[in-house]
């Protein structure tokens, strides 16, 4: 019996070793292409294909984002990490960065007026230090590329900084660097 089922298993690796082979090829370049591929979108997008607008035009980035090294905060005089990008413009509109909706419009003395917009696949979008009255509210469906306000020097916390736009970009909660997912080369 067990005779009789190698000599099978031999008889048809002879006939269609080419075949097996071939295969095999097939299926470990497809696996290749596909760890490839799945890790470039991750490390660029978050694992989607978000297009991402920017929000603000022709800005200048007044402050970076930074996780490792500590910056200072003259209007606080402390030295921090700034898990957000701070841009200011000639041209102060300020545009949600994907569709989504309005999760929270709020105000505290340090971060100003703060429009909040939820958007798929776990991420949420923060503006801060926007002027008084953004054009939305809590609820409000947006897309982007849509004026939601306009930069202040609202925030107190970077009121060192001027007119400009505290914009922090989280994914599933945690802030991420917005230069991975932003066209800023392009601004
Ligand atoms: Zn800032």
């Amino acid at each position: 019996m067990e005779i009789t089922k190698r000599n099978k298993f031999v008889e048809f690796l002879k006939n269609y070793w080419m075949y097996v082979c071939v295969g095999v090829t097939i299926l470990t370049i497809a696996i290749i292409i596909g760890v490839v591929a799945g890790s470039q979108n991750a490390i660029q997008t978050g694992n989607t294909n978000l297009e991402f607008s920017l929000p603000m035009n022709d800005a200048t980035i007044v402050k970076d984002y930074s996780s490792t090294h500590l910056q200072e905060n003259p209007s606080l005089n402390q030295w921090e990490a700034h898990l957000s990008i701070d841009f200011a413009s000639e041209n102060s509109d300020v545009f949600a960065v994907l569709d989504g909706s309005v999760t929270s419009v709020s105000y505290d003395i340090l971060n100003g007026h703060v429009v909040e917009i939820t958007h798929e696949n776990g991420f949420v979008s923060k503006y801060c230090s926007l002027a008084e009255n953004p054009l939305v509210k809590e609820g409000d469906k947006v897309t982007a590329g849509q004026k939601i306000g306009s930069a202040s020097n609202s925030s107190n916390s970077e009121a060192d900084l001027g007119n400009h736009l505290h914009f922090t970009l989280y994914l599933n909660e945690n802030p991420v660097d917005p230069n991975n997912y932003l066209d800023l080369q392009n601004k």
